[in-house]
């Protein structure tokens, strides 16, 4: 193991800079060559490929988004765009890869494996919807950023008396809606991943202003329905003042938060050693405060499991 490349991939997050300035100065502490791939699978088609060194990764730990830039790249689920990507890696001597991204970007760092590509995975995406790690890089700031906008709105809603439906990225995962609904005392959190009856939301919503709330916030991940819609619903059936907020990017921008940037140090470094070891198709992940090593194919195999004893609690806690 001599030279290794780095690529971020997918949806960006917060925090991907730090494990990237991990990767980067563990490496080189070990003596190896680093290179970074620009826009994910991209720069591994397009040879797009530059060297770093330690002042490459200077002042970036505190900064949102990834310095290596991110892409969608459907070209490379197709044979030419593989063997491109292959060649990239021969012709700059590579001998293995860390990819960061999301569980897209995994299925191509699986792919590479497969193909005798020595590679790890580092789980960076806001949704949390990757398996076998309680974390993935970036979600603790997007839910940092969800549970601070809700302080906001709170400020109004209660001003004017007013129903808030906060719409917040999700259209699988229901894991920011839940972890932000709790920080952040939504009366109602509504997830992909579980059913829910609008007639029981708007008792709810009843039962609050007859114990005399002010105001409501109901927090909706865009894959349980469209904000829109539903606070439309919630306004005809209860005929009180609604409005809607979604968050769109904002979610995912920003300083990542200490929780992030240690957990993005602490999983680009355990890559490097992972790679050393010669353990490769492996993802880095988190079980309480232990690393886990889990192979990336076990992993895309498995459907996270969403945390029904929060969403109960979130419940309790609002009634
Ligand atoms: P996020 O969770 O933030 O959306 P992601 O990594 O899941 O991040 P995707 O757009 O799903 O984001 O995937 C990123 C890239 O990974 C794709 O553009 C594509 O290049 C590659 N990819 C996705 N699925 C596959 C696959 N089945 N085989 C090979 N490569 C894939």
């Amino acid at each position: 193991m001599r030279k290794i490349g780095i690529l971020t991939s997918g949806g960006d997050a917060p925090g991907m800079n730090a494990a990237i300035r991990a990767i980067v100065r563990k490496s080189i502490f070990h003596g190896l060559e680093v290179f970074g791939l620009r826009r994910g699978f991209q720069g591994l088609i397009s040879n797009d490929c530059f060297r770093m060194h330690l002042g490459s990764v200077a002042d970036i730990i505190h900064r949102g988004g990834t310095i290596l830039r991110t892409a969608r790249t459907p070209e490379f689920m197709h044979e030419s765009g593989r063997r491109a990507a292959l060649s990239t890696l021969r012709a700059n001597e590579l001998d293995a890869l860390v990819v960061i991204g999301g569980d897209g970007s995994f299925h191509g760092a699986d792919w590479l494996t497969s193909a005798g590509v020595p590679t790890v995975g580092i789980p960076a995406t806001i949704d949390n919807d990757i398996a076998c790690t309680d974390y993935c890089i970036g979600f603790d700031t997007a839910v940092c950023n969800v549970t601070d906008a809700i302080n906001k709105v709170r400020d109004t809603a209660t001003s004017h008396e007013r129903v808030y439906v906060i719409e917040v990225m999700g259209r699988t995962s229901g894991h920011i809606a839940l972890f932000a609904g709790l920080a952040g005392g939504a009366e109602s959190i509504l997830v992909p991943e579980l059913p829910f009856d609008l007639e029981h939301v708007c008792q709810r919503l009843h039962r609050g202003v007859q114990r005399g709330k002010l105001h409501s916030i109901i927090l909706v991940a865009e894959g349980a329905g469209s904000a829109l819609s539903i606070g439309e619903e919630i306004k005809m059936r209860t005929n009180m003042e609604t409005r809607v907020t979604i968050l769109g990017h904002l979610q995912r921008g920003g300083t990542p938060t200490a929780f992030d940037r240690i957990l993005a140090s602490r999983f680009g470094a355990a890559a490097v050693d992972l790679l050393l070891s010669g353990r490769f198709g492996q993802m880095v992940g988190n079980v309480g405060c232990e690393l886990r090593f889990s192979p990336l194919a076990a992993a895309l195999a498995q459907k996270k499991e969403f945390p029904a004893e929060l969403y109960h609690l979130a419940g309790i806690l609002s009634i």
